[in-house]
C-alpha cells in the first residue's frame, strides 16, 4: 500500500533511463532549468538499448525530413506521428546532437550515425549533460506502484525502496510494455494496452533451396505472406536459420499482429526478380536458348542472382546439373519461371534479429493527446517512446518516434 511523503514534490519523474527517458529529461532541464525532475532507471545500468543499437553504433536517426515521408516508415502510429515530426523531426535531431557534440553521418541508404561510429558517442553525451544539467539519475529503481495524492500529484513506490517519491508530473519512457510488471499498474489506472507484439524479425526456414547458402544474399526480393497484404520490396539475407534481411523484417513489421496470430507459421512467396516481369523473364529466357543454347542451365545465372543461389533455385526444379538451354524442356522451363518470380517457402517460427527488435502495441494511441504526450485518461501522465502502440522499421525510425515523442513531452512538461 502505498502511504504518504512529506517532500516537497518533484515538478517530473521520469520513469526509465533510456532513449526516451533521457531526452525528455535533457530537454525538459533545458527548457525549464527551474524545475525540479529525476529519472529513475530500475536495471544497473543506463542506455543499454542505445549502447547495442546499431550492431554498437546506434543509427540515431535517417536521413528523410519531409514529415509525410517519413511516417509511412511506421507501421504502427503513422497518422499521430506525421503531426509529431511537423514539432521534432531529423533535422531537430541532427542539430540538437551537432549542439551537443555529436556529428551525425548519413550512410547511402539514408540511415544516420554518429561519425564516430560508435553508440558509447551518444551515452557519453547523454551522461555528460545529465551531470551538467544536475539532474539525479537513480538507478537500481523500478517503480512498482503508482497512486494519486491527495495534492493532485503521484506518489510512486519503487522495487526495494522504502521512500516514496511524489512527483506532480509523471513521464513513462519504460520502453517495451511486454512482461512488464508495470501492465497491471497501468490497467489498475484504467489506461488501455494495444496487444503486444514481436516486430522486426527473421523467419526461421528449413528448406533444400536454401540449405548450405547461409551468408548469400541478394539485392531485391519483393516478398509477400501468401494470400495476403502487401509486397515488401529490399535486399534479402539466407540465414542459418532461414531468412533475414530489410525485405524481411519489413514484412515482419508490416504484418506483425497477423503472424503473431499464426504463431509464426505461415507460407510466404519471394519474387528473387521483382524488376522483371513474367513476360520479359520468359522472351529473356528465349534469347538464352537463342545464343547460349549450348550452355547449363545450371550454371548461366540470370543477374543479379549469385551463382550459388541459382544453381540451387534450378537444382530444385528438378533440372540437371549438366542440362543446357538448348536441352530444357517448356516444363522444366515454365518450373524455372515460377521459382524464380514466385517461390513459396514455409515460416516454422521467428528469430529476433540482432541488429533491432521492437515491439508492437503499448499505450493506446487515441488515450494521448500527441501535441503534448498526456494521457487523456490519467491527466498528468505522460508517455514516451516504445511504451506506446508505436513502431518503426528498421533505419534509425524508432529512435527517432523516441526524440521526437522526448521532445513534445519535455516541452508541455517545461511549462506546467
Ligand atoms: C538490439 C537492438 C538494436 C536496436 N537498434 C536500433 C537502432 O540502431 N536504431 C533505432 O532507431 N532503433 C533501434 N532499436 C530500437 C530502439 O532501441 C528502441 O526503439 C528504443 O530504445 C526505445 O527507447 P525507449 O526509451 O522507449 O525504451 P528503452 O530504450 O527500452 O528504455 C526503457 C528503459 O526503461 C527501463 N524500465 C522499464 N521498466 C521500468 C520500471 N518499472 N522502472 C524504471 N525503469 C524501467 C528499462 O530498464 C530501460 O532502461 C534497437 C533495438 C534493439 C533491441
Amino acid at each position: 500500500m502505498i502511504g504518504d511523503s512529506d517532500d516537497t514534490p518533484l515538478d517530473l519523474a521520469v520513469i526509465g533511463g533510456g532513449a526516451s527517458g533521457f531526452f525528455t529529461a535533457l530537454q525538459f532541464a533545458e527548457m525549464a532549468p527551474q524545475k525540479t525532475i529525476a529519472l529513475y532507471e530500475k536495471g544497473s545500468q543506463f542506455l543499454q538499448k542505445v549502447r547495442i543499437s546499431g550492431g554498437g553504433r546506434c543509427n540515431v536517426t535517417h536521413a528523410c525530413f519531409d514529415p509525410r515521408d517519413l511516417a509511412k516508415n511506421y507501421p504502427r502510429g503513422s497518422r499521430e506521428l506525421m503531426a509529431a515530426f511537423h514539432r521534432w523531426q531529423p533535422s531537430d535531431t541532427i542539430e540538437w546532437f551537432q549542439q551537443h557534440g555529436v556529428t551525425l553521418k548519413t550512410e547511402a541508404d539514408g540511415r544516420m550515425f554518429p561519425d564516430t561510429d560508435s553508440s558509447e558517442t551518444v551515452i557519453q553525451c547523454f551522461l555528460n549533460l545529465a551531470h551538467q544539467y544536475g539532474i539525479p539519475l537513480h538507478q537500481k529503481h523500478g517503480l512498482t506502484g503508482i497512486s494519486r495524492h491527495a495534492d493532485g500529484g503521484f506518489l510512486l513506490a519503487f522495487e526495494n525502496q522504502d521512500e516514496l517519491i511524489h512527483a506532480n508530473h509523471v513521464c513513462f519512457a519504460t520502453g517495451s510494455l511486454k512482461a512488464s510488471p508495470l501492465l497491471h499498474q497501468l490497467q489498475k489506472m484504467e489506461l488501455t494496452i494495444e496487444s503486444l507484439v514481436p516486430s522486426l524479425f527473421a523467419f526461421n526456414v528449413s528448406d533444400r533451396r536454401i540449405s548450405g547458402l547461409a551468408g548469400v544474399s541478394h539485392p531485391q526480393v519483393a516478398i509477400s505472406r501468401e494470400g495476403h497484404g502487401a509486397q515488401q520490396l529490399g535486399p534479402i539475407l539466407i540465414t542459418h536459420r532461414g531468412f533475414s534481411g530489410p525485405a524481411v523484417l519489413r514484412l515482419s513489421a508490416w504484418e506483425a499482429r497477423d503472424l503473431a496470430a499464426c504463431n509464426h507459421h505461415f507460407p510466404f512467396l519471394i519474387d528473387w526478380l521483382p524488376t522483371i516481369d513474367q513476360e520479359s523473364l520468359k522472351s529473356r529466357f528465349a534469347e538464352i536458348r537463342q545464343h547460349q543454347g549450348a550452355k547449363y542451365v545450371s550454371n548461366t545465372p540470370i543477374p543479379p542472382i549469385s551463382r550459388r543461389l541459382w544453381e540451387s533455385l534450378v537444382l530444385s526444379c528438378e533440372i540437371d546439373e549438366k542440362m543446357t538451354w538448348g536441352q530444357l524442356p517448356k516444363i522444366a522451363s515454365d518450373r524455372l519461371l515460377t521459382s524464380l518470380k514466385c517461390s513459396r517457402f514455409e515460416a516454422t517460427g521467428k528469430t529476433t534479429n540482432k541488429d533491432e527488435f521492437v515491439t508492437a502495441g503499448g499505450v493506446t494511441r487515441p488515450t494521448i493527446d500527441f501535441r503534448t504526450m498526456e494521457s487523456r485518461v490519467v491527466p498528468g501522465i505522460f508517455f514516451v517512446g516504445e511504451c506506446i502502440d508505436i513502431d518503426g522499421i528498421t533505419g534509425g525510425f524508432n529512435f527517432q518516434a523516441a526524440w521526437t515523442t522526448a521532445h513534445i513531452a519535455a516541452k508541455a512538461l517545461a511549462v506546467r
